[in-house]
């Protein structure tokens, strides 16, 4: 979900210590891998940075995200001592420390599936895999699970990928999706404030039912239509504010949201301010 760039590694330790303390909890507490055992082939495990998904066939398991490098060693234990599985395939839905630091306890394992902007930004810091690039979309079939890995378009960076499992109904939407949560845009990854509602509306285009976000709890349709509809109504009024011919600074002091769903700010990442600046901007760049 953080926005900080690979050579600022501690002060994304930092933010999370911050992020602990603001939301009440113990840094212990936020690393650590809640399990939640959806049935015997199933399981997600919150927390830890972000959410990861263990789906189990065979002999094998497909992970989704591989959190930071501690809490992975602690996850792959589980997979192989617990559920007696070896990770065969990781898909990673973006490059953010938090979701794939802990690639490297996998290196050795099998095919790893990014989109390519994520694999780009992975390899400048030095992280070599058996790279799938999935840059549209790819259907795997899992014992008889089919999974949809599928790039749906730009928003908290430009490469995140979502997995669709059919039969389950389930979304895992990495950090397009964050709880409750203002949506987070990473602009130095490529993430894009416009885009971002229509890569929502994609999603919503999907018969899901029940959608793993990138932190926090497990939620419902609900959420996205939330999320949508409040960067909708947020666009319409910078754009209003604009044609009135407020300043940035107006705009921001002006907009009412009056009738926006309340989304909780994430400290250090996103605020409704953050958002509104980023939107101002990206309107006027678009007129230029
Ligand atoms: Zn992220």
């Amino acid at each position: 979900m953080f926005l900080w760039r690979a050579s600022l590694r501690n002060r994304l330790t930092i933010a999370m210590c911050a992020f602990s303390i603001v939301s009440g909890c113990a840094m212990q507490q936020f690393l650590r891998v809640d399990e939640r055992r959806v049935d015997e082939r199933l399981r997600f495990f919150l927390g830890g940075g972000g959410n990861s998904l263990v789906l189990s066939h065979g002999a094998e398991a497909f992970l989704i995200d591989t959190k930071f490098a501690g809490a992975s060693q602690s996850l792959r234990h589980r997979v192989e001592e617990e559920l007696l599985r070896d990770v065969r395939r990781i898909l990673l839905t973006h490059s953010h420390f938090d979701h794939a630091d802990g690639l490297e306890r996998y290196h050795h394992l099998g095919p790893v599936l990014v989109h390519e902007n994520t694999k780009r930004r992975l390899e400048a810091r030095g992280v070599r895999a058996r790279w799938v690039e999935v840059n549209g979309a790819i259907e795997l079939q899992l014992g008889d699970e089919l999974v949809r890995i599928w790039f749906p378009g730009k928003g908290h960076t430009d490469g995140d990928l979502v997995a669709y499992l059919v039969k389950r109904k389930l979304l895992v939407t990495g950090d397009l999706v964050t709880a409750q949560n203002e949506p987070v845009i990473d602009v130095s990854s490529g993430g894009d404030v416009l885009a971002f509602r229509h890569t929502l509306d994609a999603l919503l285009q999907l018969d899901f039912v029940t959608a793993l976000p990138g932190h926090g709890e497990p939620v419902g349709r609900a959420t996205l239509v939330r999320l949508r509809d409040y960067l909708a109504q947020l666009e319409l009024e910078v754009r209003d504010g604009q044609s009135r011919g407020w300043t940035e600074d107006e705009v921001v002091a002006g907009i009412s949201m009056k009738g926006a769903p309340d989304l909780e700010p994430v400290p250090f990442g996103a605020n409704r301010e953050k958002t509104t600046r980023l939107m101002d901007r990206a309107l006027r760049a678009r007129k230029e």
